[in-house]
């Protein structure tokens, strides 16, 4: 198994200063981290972030990415623009996006594409809600969710993370127990074997309210492969403490 991967999600939060304080923060202490290690700001800074990164053990990463190749499509920003400056990883179908902007599996999936075309890696989250929790569906959600970013991708499925972010569990300070996220996260291993036999390769990604004091024995679950961090990415020693926690 590969290094642990450790994403910060900032959402849309920064500004010139305080990015440029975060990464100060975050790169005096970050030394030679044991795992991987990105942070995906708002698009409109990454000309800002890939300087300040520049030689340091952090990628570039984005909170999303066009299902589109290029034209008329207002708004939008496209993998080759994104690879352009440097960027890494891709978030995909976060859950806000799902339920904020409409976005279908399928959208999620050509995202998927759209990103590794450019040689991007995508981040393809998948969670159920509160109320498909406790309806019991929470199996049937992440793969349906999966399943279509397989289907549309095939074999180039070993060249994804993959994201479990239970949405009752984002930003509410309620964690999946390490137990609930290791059952659904082997769930989501078995469902990328039967559609590569490179399943191992791919890193599966906790996020959910995953902070300095949860991380390490999330992350010591077998098949949790990492974390996706939005508030305590935030937090320059909250962040470098679940960076810490991620051994190999
Ligand atoms: C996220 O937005 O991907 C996330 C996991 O947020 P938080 O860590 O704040 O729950």
């Amino acid at each position: 198994m590969s290094k642990k991967l450790i994403v910060g999600n900032w959402k849309m939060n920064g500004s010139l200063a305080a990015n440029a304080a975060l990464v100060g923060d975050l790169l005096g202490g970050i030394g030679q981290p044991e795992c991987d290690v990105a942070v995906c700001p708002p698009a409109i800074y990454l000309a800002q972030l890939r300087g300040l990164l520049d030689g340091s053990p952090i990628e570039l990463g984005v909170q999303n990415v066009s299902m589109h190749d290029h034209g008329a499509y207002t708004g939008d920003v496209s993998a080759e623009m994104l690879k352009d400056y440097g960027v890494r990883y891709a978030i995909v179908g976060h859950s806000e996006r799902r339920q904020h902007q409409a976005e279908s599996d399928v959208h999620v999936a050509l995202k998927a594409k759209r990103a590794l075309a450019a040689g991007i890696t995508p981040i393809v989250c998948v969670g159920e809600t509160l109320r498909e929790h406790e309806a019991g569906m929470t199996e049937f959600i992440v793969k349906r969710q999966l399943s279509a970013v397989i289907h549309l991708n095939g074999h180039c499925v070993s060249e994804i993370v993959v994201a479990y972010e239970p949405v009752w569990a984002i930003g509410t300070g309620q964690t999946a127990t390490p137990e609930q996220a290791q059952s659904v996260h082997a769930v989501l291993r078995a469902q990328i074997r039967a559609a590569t036999e490179h399943a191992e390769r791919v890193r599966i990604l906790y996020g959910g309210s995953m902070n300095a004091s949860n991380a390490a024995e999330l992350l010591s679950q077998p098949d949790i492969d990492g974390g996706l961090i939005g508030g305590a990415s935030l937090k320059a020693a909250d962040f470098l403490k679940i960076i810490m926690a991620a051994k190999a």
